[in-house]
């Protein structure tokens, strides 16, 4: 638990814009112009077009020709990983309609599948996550040799679709699983399985075979993975000797969690009717109650009242990130292409809602 180096308010949420390239299919498009959005410096983004242009500011922009390194480095990932080691409970979001580049982002090109392809190439490509988990190791692994403390650290993957959660890395688990808990002591899966994990190559094959558990049920479910959280939890635990009593054995435990949203473009009021609406209501509900607590605690007097986490399963189970100790990244994801302008504004609206 974090006690002492509280983080200022305004660090609590960090967030960034990652543009990704044009497609294949954008850039066929005959319209010009072909993009509506422009990155400018380090900091703002132009949405061009219309009558005005209007410029969003964010922590970062990572524009069309960002690697996977930079947002690495830049990001402020690393950063979060530091605090979780202190403690804290920290969490990565990826935001973005279908295609925006999300899984990219956080896993690799094409998701884990490009962890079977040979290592240079994987490495080079390696999303944020993969990326924060070998620093994370590296980090601890310093910190033990100077310190002589040994760390654990568990991993448990497990995706929340039409608001009921299944376990990825034992997909046998009866789903769906539960949530208990409550705000003060903090939210859990029943159930859930968790792994310790010494390396890295054991957090992928976890991403790997989460990925092909998460298929598989897509297979029966059209478009299933664009419509649910996948939600990879890794709990730190150091054993620490106590600072004035070195007989004193202290636990410190942090936890760092990464999701990768259902796509965007869902959130907003779809054509279904009755039943169906009733179930695409559902499907939206964590994304949709996200973005209220998340503008909600952007605002300091909001912060203090009533935040809506227990309206869905993902903000409940965010709890702890959102409020008290926690603090976030949420990378937006975005295609520059004319095609997408109305979803790419209302993910850059969304994300400047909060900051
Ligand atoms: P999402 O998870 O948001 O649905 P993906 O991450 O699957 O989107 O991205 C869609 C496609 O675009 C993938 O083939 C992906 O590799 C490619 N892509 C996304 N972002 C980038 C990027 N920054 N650079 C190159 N290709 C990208
Ligand atoms: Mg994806």
């Amino acid at each position: 638990e974090a006690t002492d180096s509280i983080v200022p308010e305004k660090d609590r949420i960090r967030v960034v814009v990652r543009v990704r390239p044009l497609n294949d299919r954008e850039l066929e498009n005959p319209k010009d112009p072909q993009t509506v959005l422009r990155c400018e410096g380090e900091n703002s983004i132009i949405a061009e077009g219309g009558q005005h242009n209007r410029r969003f500011t964010f922590d970062s922009v990572f524009d069309e020709a960002s690697t996977q390194e930079e947002v690495f480095q830049y990001s402020g990932i690393k950063r979060l990983v530091d605090l979780a080691i202190e403690g804290y409970v920290a969490t990565c979001f990826a935001y973005g309609q279908t295609g925006s580049g999300k899984t990219h982002t956080m896993v690799g090109p094409g998701g884990a599948a490009i962890f079977r392809m040979d290592t240079n190439y994987r490495t080079n490509n390696f999303g944020i996550a993969p990326r924060a988990i070998s620093y994370l190791f590296d980090c601890l692994r310093e910190k033990t040799q100077r310190t002589n403390s040994p760390y654990y650290i568990r991993v448990a993957y497990c995706e929340i679709y039409n608001e009921q959660i299944r376990d990825l890395i034992r997909p046998e688990n009866p789903d769906p699983l539960q949530v208990r808990g409550s705000i003060e002591d903090g939210f859990f899966v029943e159930n859930l399985y968790q792994t310790y994990i010494e390396t890295i190559d054991e957090l992928l094959t976890i991403l790997e075979e989460g990925e092909l558990n998460r298929a598989m049920a897509s297979h029966q479910l059209n478009d299933m993975s664009s419509r649910s959280h996948a939600m990879l939890s890794i709990q730190i635990e150091q054993d620490l000797q106590g600072y004035d009593d070195p007989q004193e054995q202290m636990t410190r435990q942090g936890k760092l969690t990464f999701v990768d949203l259902a796509g965007s473009e869902k959130v907003k009021a779809s054509h279904s009717k009755g039943k169906q609406l009733v179930e695409t209501n559902n499907i939206n509900k964590s994304l949709l109650t996200l973005g209220t607590c998340i503008s909600a605690l952007s605002d300091p007097r909001m912060r203090n009242g009533h935040v809506p986490y227990r309206e869905s399963k993902l903000t409940r189970l965010l709890a702890d990130s959102l409020g008290g100790h926690g603090i976030t990244l949420m990378l937006a994801c975005v295609s520059p292409s004319i095609l997408c302008e109305n979803e790419s504004l209302s993910t850059l609206r969304y994300a400047n809602r909060a900051k």
